[in-house]
């Protein structure tokens, strides 16, 4: 499959059977795989197209596909075990919306959804949130190593500096629409910046975002610990103090001075750290706007996602994001935590 655009979508899957199909190229680009037992066997296909199309409850003939697995005998469709499964929303908006936050730089914001999609804005929250999960890089995700950039920086803004109209506006509006759990001070989240630590690895240029507790040294080592091979790595920062220890755990560190107006010395840089921060701010800005402290995790999941796949087109990144669905249910009660 080569570019598309949302257009060309729209045309390729004029029905709910069409997108299923449509997702099952990107999910399986081979053959279907038993998302039950992980069987490649050749499945059989039960419905809709061979005469057992099945009924709803409420009477509509049935586009899903269909398959049955040769080896454990269970049915599954395409959704089967992945964030979109067990949902109303039809295959076919899930396809629009993943192409949306695939394709575009800033995301798209739960409003839209809801607008574009008719569907109410509580539903378009946890569509937006299913496809994050589905972004978001699993703990189990290969540690980095080679050349990292490490940099920090601080999100969200605080309400006691916005004018009295703005945080009128922001208070008053429901930016969440599944509310937090009784007793929860919710201003109180958004009164605090969040520290975000990013990581880039120069080479391949995948990066990594984590909110972080603060910015110490020893939080900083144990979030780049969790993630890089720092003895196989190179480090690479900017003259802050506290990476001064974390680097002696790397083959090398090399650090420019921001202070001294320097932002490349030889190879040294922390020019992609630099830029993929104000990407991440205009887009939280001027997209999402407030973001809780609470999901900030899966927007930042969503950026990395995209930044890292950067080099890849569209439909490119479609596939990639198919084929790490497997097994990423989610429930509601993941998603507003346990409210
Ligand atoms: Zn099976």
């Amino acid at each position: 499959m080569e570019r598309i655009s949302i257009i060309d979508l729209v045309e390729q899957i004029p029905t709910e059977a069409d997108a299923y199909a449509f997702m099952e190229r990107l999910r399986w680009p081979d053959k279907p795989i038993c998302p039950h037992c992980g069987s490649e066997a050749e499945h059989r296909f039960l419905a809709p197209e061979n005469g057992s199309s099945r009924r709803t409850r409420t009477g509509t003939l049935s586009q899903r596909r269909v398959w049955k697995c040769r080896d454990c005998k269970r049915q599954f469709s395409v959704i089967t075990n992945t964030p979109f499964h067990g949902s109303k929303v039809p295959v076919r908006t899930w396809l629009f919306v993943l192409f949306e936050m695939c394709a575009n730089k800033n995301g798209i914001a739960a409003r839209e959804i809801a607008r574009k999609y008719r569907l109410t804005n509580k539903t378009a929250w946890f569509v937006a949130h299913r496809v994050r999960l589905a972004m978001e890089n699993l703990p189990i995700a290969e540690p980095m190593r080679g050349t990292i950039v490490a940099d920090e920086t601080f999100i969200g803004g605080d309400p006691l500096r916005m004018n009295r109209k703005t945080r009128r506006r922001w208070e008053g509006r429901d930016e969440d629409p599944v509310p937090v759990a009784p007793g929860a001070a919710r201003p109180n989240q958004h009164t605090a910046k969040t520290p975000v630590l990013a990581l880039i690895d120069t080479n391949t240029g995948e990066a990594r975002s984590k909110v972080i507790t603060d910015v110490a040294g020893p939080t900083l080592r144990k979030a780049i610990a969790n993630q890089v091979v720092m003895s196989g790595s190179t480090l690479m920062t900017d003259e802050g103090p506290q990476y001064n220890q974390i680097g002696r755990e790397f083959l090398s560190h090399g650090a420019v001075n921001h202070h001294a107006g320097e932002y490349v010395r030889g190879s040294v840089t922390t020019n992609q750290a630099e830029n993929f921060f104000s990407q991440l701010k205009r887009s939280l800005d001027g997209t999402h706007h407030h973001i809780s402290k609470t999901h900030l995790p899966r927007y930042l999941a969503e950026f990395d996602f995209r930044y890292s796949t950067r080099g890849l087109t569209d439909t490119q990144r479609m596939q990639r994001l198919m084929g790490q669905t497997a097994n990423r249910r989610l429930s509601y009660k993941r998603v507003v935590g346990s409210y």
